[in-house]
């Protein structure tokens, strides 16, 4: 592949250690990372996209995902329910499930993101009928070319047991932890640039056995993979945690080993001032996902709190199914605004905003390698369009989290452009549109 050389941006925010912003800077991407960064590199050798009148980022890191859901966007029965209501309508639908509509899903979900900028996502794929594997998702997204953390999910307590899943979409515990070694083992790569890493992820502290949450935690410790899951999220979570467990969902994930650097929760909207301390000590991250807490009328999550403790939070745009749109762009302005909601108009800037979705969101994932445009960090590169309608009459095209546009112009991951002029290069999305939209009517016959 030859060098690329992004020529001239308007503004590039670089997320870097010292957050530059550079104006009229071009960038040099060499063999998936960034070679060098400044004014009029030297062109020889180079392929040039003209980046005047854009601004660049990095590209927005997704920390939280259902793929598959992306096939019951708008359900019905699930449209103005509370969450545990809204699972019990969907679960039935999902066992229906096989690898051609989590293959597919998979490449509806992951090309909406590369749309909205994203070139790293992780996946909660917790459900696995009629034959369908993690392999399923992680070849889609081999094909999308978006950078890819897949985590093998998993239930064990179906409705006989007193769970809410039905019985034929739950698992028994020793082929969980089979498949996960299976998985981690065929896929997970562990170096710099990685282009597939795959995490641990029991569904809920609701959904699997206590036994099962500590045996997963040895396991991606004894393999040094991360651990990931959702934790008080409402309410009835919380209810539900005491009620069961004796204690708070902080207290539950710390007994069982679910706190540490290499552990990041989804939701936490209900964490109090204790457990927002002990995730801050424990380096324990967070994936924030305002719209689907909007949504499922969760709340509103501490992030100003865990912000100014040293929680590192990231976003997610949680599976479609309680979203229902898959734009992590529209995810960082929904994060800003209730932020203010919450605690008034300078609670959180633009910029914060798209910090999180960027280098904050790399950090959860473990990515210090991506997440920030610096020299030898990899090319993973957001270009947007700054005379976009969105943008025009704008005195800061760089706020993008308010002025927009919230779709991407160009989008390179390790140096390979996936977005180019608003269009996938790297996949028939009509084909894939179209391939989807029968699947969804199978399912709703
Ligand atoms: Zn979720």
């Amino acid at each position: 592949m030859s060098d690329m050389l992004i020529r001239n941006a308007m503004t590039i925010l670089t997320m870097d250690d010292s957050r530059a912003e550079l104006a009229g800077s071009d960038i040099r991407i060499r063999g998936g990372v960034i070679a060098a960064i400044g004014h009029d590199l030297p062109a020889e050798g180079c392929a040039i996209l003209d980046a005047a009148g854009a601004v660049v980022t990095p590209g927005l890191v997704n920390t939280h995902h259902h793929l598959y859901q992306t096939l019951t966007r708008a359900v019905p029965g699930g449209q103005d329910a509370l969450l545990f209501g809204w699972l019990q309508t969907l679960y039935p639908i999902w066992a229906r499930f096989g690898p051609d509509e989590m293959f597919t899903s998979a490449q509806i979900g992951l090309a909406e993101l590369a749309l909205s900028g994203c070139s790293l996502t992780s996946d909660h794929l917790y459900l696995f009928p009629n034959g369908s594997r993690l392999d399923d998702t992680i070849a889609a997204a081999s094909q999308v070319g978006l950078r890819f953390h897949p985590t093998r999910g998993a239930m064990s307590i179906g409705e006989s047991a007193g769970g809410l899943p039905p019985d034929s979409l739950v698992e028994d515990e020793a082929s969980i932890l089979n498949d996960c070694i299976r998985v981690i083992d065929a896929f997970h790569d562990p170096n710099p640039g990685a282009m597939v890493r795959v995490g641990v992820a029991p569904c809920s502290p609701f959904s699997v056995t206590r036994d099962l949450m500590r045996d997963a935690a040895l396991l991606a410790r004894d393999k040094g993979v991360m651990l990931h899951t959702h934790l008080a999220e409402n309410e009835e979570d919380i209810a539900y945690s005491l009620e069961k467990f004796g204690c708070r969902p902080g207290q539950y994930a710390q007994d069982l080993g679910w706190t540490g650097d290499d552990v990041w929760h989804a939701h936490c909207v209900k964490l109090d001032a204790q457990e927002i301390s002990l995730f801050a000590r424990s380096r324990t991250g967070v994936a924030h996902c305002p719209c689907s807490n909007c949504r499922l009328g969760s709340g509103i999550a501490p992030v100003r709190a865990m912000r100014d403790a040293g929680v590192r939070v990231g976003l997610g745009v949680d599976g479609s199914a309680s979203n229902d749109v898959g734009n992590l762009m529209a995810e960082a302005r929904q994060a800003m605004l209730l932020q203010r909601v919450q605690n008034g108009a300078d609670a959180m800037s633009a910029r914060e905003a798209l910090e999180i979705a960027t280098r904050g969101g790399a950090q959860v994932l473990g990515r210090d390698d991506c997440g920030q445009i610096a020299v030898g960090k990899r090319a993973d590169i957001a270009i947007w369009d700054a005379r976009a309608v969105e943008n025009a009459g704008s005195w800061d095209p760089a706020a993008l989290v308010l002025a927009g546009p919230a779709k991407v112009r160009d989008l390179f991951v390790e140096g390979r452009q996936v977005v180019a002029g608003g269009r996938m290069t790297t996949i028939d999305l009509d084909a894939t549109i179209t391939r989807q939209n029968k699947l969804a009517a199978r399912l709703a016959e």
